[in-house]
């Protein structure tokens, strides 16, 4: 889900950036910035079943053999640990002399983390158990129906959902259609985001719309008046992917002056406030963010699980006041929430 994110970060490609570690801010920053939450985002697979042209991770999919969540053991205690390092109380983590925070959302991105419904569940228990709130970031495809449905949400605090369009012929060139050529039905999505609501009334809803020449000229209000998220974010495509895809400015700006004023809880988010903003787990469980470092398109710290949270993490950049102001409290359509991402 990234940018172009799809929501997530990981999405979109990659953007050389020149951001300092937490170690070269250990002097730079005077006092903490406060945040009601830091959200941790835990790409668990790069795998999808969709193939939008605009996604990163589409073309640069690892081999998935390593990854954590395919080991019951290890997911376990990388939730453990990002708990252990992070958790509000632990004035030891480095990141604290840059910014302070009263919670600890763990969200569960991909590729398309549905692929590994019952790990998902586990790792929502687990990260509720130990104190943290709890987010997934999906295409939507895989949510599961009834009693399954309610049980998965009962474990989230937020449900992310990207959506582009929900036009067939749209979906299917933007490549949002799984390997049958099926899409996403709004009337579907409405009765399960029902259902999950109910389930638990104090679910949020997120959804995430990636702006491409495909969609741009979509009218999405009848459509998201339908699905009531509490925040709608509109991302614009990057065209480093597929420039087939790219929306000129022109098209971009109509597309979010159509929907001003006309959706609650809308924002819009330019690719440049994303760099060094989030705090990235990678399928491997190491931390990494964008950039041009030493192993490619991003900087990658060691194994969580193998060293400090704290070293592991102040070994890639990381910019505090970004993500301060990524996650700022906003008004949505029911009321307030914590931030915007
Ligand atoms: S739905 Fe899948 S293919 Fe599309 S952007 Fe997200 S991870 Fe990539």
């Amino acid at each position: 889900m990234m940018p172009a994110i799809e929501t997530t970060p990981r999405r979109q490609a990659p953007q050389p950036m020149d951001i300092p570690t937490l170690r070269d801010q250990r002097t730079a920053v005077a006092a903490p910035i406060t945040v009601d939450e830091l959200v941790v985002n835990w790409h668990v697979t790069e795998a999808c079943n969709y193939r939008c042209g605009y996604c990163y991770a589409a073309w640069q999919r690892e081999d998935g053999r390593r990854d954590v969540v395919r080991d019951e053991q290890a997911t376990r205690e990388l939730v453990s640990a990002l708990w252990a390092g992070f958790h509000p109380g632990n004035t030891a983590n480095a990141l604290s002399r840059t910014l302070r925070w009263s919670h600890v959302r763990l969200s569960i991105a991909g590729g398309e983390p549905m692929l590994y419904p019952q790990q998902v569940l586990d790792i929502a228990r687990q990260a509720r158990e130990l104190g943290m709130r709890v987010s997934l970031i999906t295409n939507g495809s895989r949510l599961p129906e009834g009693e399954a449905l309610e049980a998965l949400a009962r474990q989230l605090d937020v449900l992310g959902l990207s959506l582009d369009s929900f036009s067939t012929a749209h979906n299917l060139r933007i490549g949002r259609a799984d390997s049958r050529d099926r899409t996403l039905s709004l009337a579907d999505m409405a009765t399960r985001l029902r259902r999950a609501r109910a389930a638990n009334p104090r679910l949020q809803v997120k959804i995430n719309t990636v702006v491409s020449a495909v969609n741009a000229g979509e009218d999405l209000v009848r459509a998201l008046d339908l699905l009531r998220p509490d925040r709608w974010k509109v991302l614009r495509m990057l065209p480093v992917v597929n420039s087939n895809l790219a929306v000129d400015d022109e098209a971009f700006a109509s597309f979010v002056a159509r929907h001003a004023g006309r959706v609650a809880g809308m924002s819009v988010e330019d690719n440049t406030d994303m760099l060094g903003s989030y705090v990235m787990v990678d399928p491997q469980g190491r931390f990494f963010q964008n950039g041009t470092g030493t192993q490619g398109s991003y900087f990658y710290s060691q194994p969580i699980t193998r060293d400090t949270v704290h070293r592991a993490f102040a070994s890639v950049p990381f910019l505090a006041e970004r993500f301060a102001a990524r996650y700022r409290p906003m008004a949505t359509a029911h009321g307030n929430v914590a931030g915007t991402a």
